[in-house]
């Protein structure tokens, strides 16, 4: 798959999956245009490496999508996006009732509300170019859900309607959206949650890993983000093109269950 001459714009993707979708989209060709909400040397530096490595144009555009306003201007600034992941994303757990306002507001403009910013800006660019592909990295809980994660759990599930409603509102252009809904992926999010269920557990983290994070991943391995990478790669494909306002699961069997 070549998506030589298509620009790229990764949301949350200094680190994560959205690090892996960003090489897996340079890999196959594409611009890129990386995103966090820090503007380090080191942000910067990381795109230029994958440029280096994959010879494709790579940028770092700082934007903290928890504001609209810069979650507009980041695909303003970025000029071109033929390609959208809206992938940027935070957790919080606690039970409901003592669910912190600050943390749901938090959750519901990073990981929902800056996805249909980001889309608004970019579907007239898209539009421009005759061609465009949004891809939204939801969650097997935006199809499911668990106890304690009712920000998460709500936003995901936004993000599966938002994608549905994209997909129809762009049903006959070259447009598709779609949803990749990952289980459980190794990343910096997840591995930071580590520590506090074998606290809460009293278990080692081999068992942490394996009964409880895993418990409902039939596979009982996690997926990686080469696995997103190339989901969205795919997705990007001429063989996707009639794959619109679907969910995508890569996570094991969880969704089966
Ligand atoms: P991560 O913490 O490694 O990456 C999250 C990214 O979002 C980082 O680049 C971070 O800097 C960025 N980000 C956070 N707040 C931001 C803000 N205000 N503005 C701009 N960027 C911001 O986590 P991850 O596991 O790679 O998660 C990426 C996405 O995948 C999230 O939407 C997450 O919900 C989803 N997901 C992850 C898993 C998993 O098991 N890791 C499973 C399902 C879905």
């Amino acid at each position: 798959m070549s998506l030589t001459s298509k620009t790229a714009i990764i949301t949350g993707s200094n680190s994560g999956i959205g690090l892996g979708v960003a090489r897996s989209l340079a890999a196959a060709g594409a611009d890129v245009v990386l995103n966090s909400f820090t503007d380090r040397d080191e942000d910067h530096a990381l795109a230029a490496a994958l440029a280096a490595e994959f010879g494709v144009g790579a940028r770092y555009i700082a934007a903290d999508l928890s504001d609209g306003a810069q979650a507009r201007a980041l695909v303003t600034k970025a000029g071109r996006c033929d390609i959208l992941v809206n992938n940027a994303g935070i957790q919080f757990v606690s039970p409901v009732d003592e669910f912190p306002t600050e943390k749901w507001d938090a959750i519901i403009a990073i990981n929902l509300s800056s996805a249909f910013h980001t889309t608004a800006a970019a579907l007239p660019m898209m539009r421009e170019a005759g061609w465009g592909r949004v891809v939204n990295i939801a969650s097997a809980h935006g199809l499911t859900a668990s106890p304690y994660k009712s920000a998460y759990i709500a936003a995901k599930h936004g993000v599966v309607g938002l994608t549905k409603t994209v997909a129809l509102e762009t049903a006959e252009e070259a447009i598709t959206c779609n949803a990749i809904c990952p289980g459980y992926v190794l990343t910096p999010l997840v591995e930071a949650q580590i520590p506090n269920t074998m606290k809460e557990y009293g278990m080692d983290r081999e068992s942490v890993i394996r009964n409880v994070m895993l418990a409902r991943q039939p596979s009982r391995q996690f997926a990686t983000v080469e696995q997103i990478g190339g989901t969205t790669v795919f997705l990007c494909s001429d063989a996707a093109a009639q794959i619109t306002g679907t969910t995508l699961s890569v996570d094991g069997g969880w969704t089966a269950l």
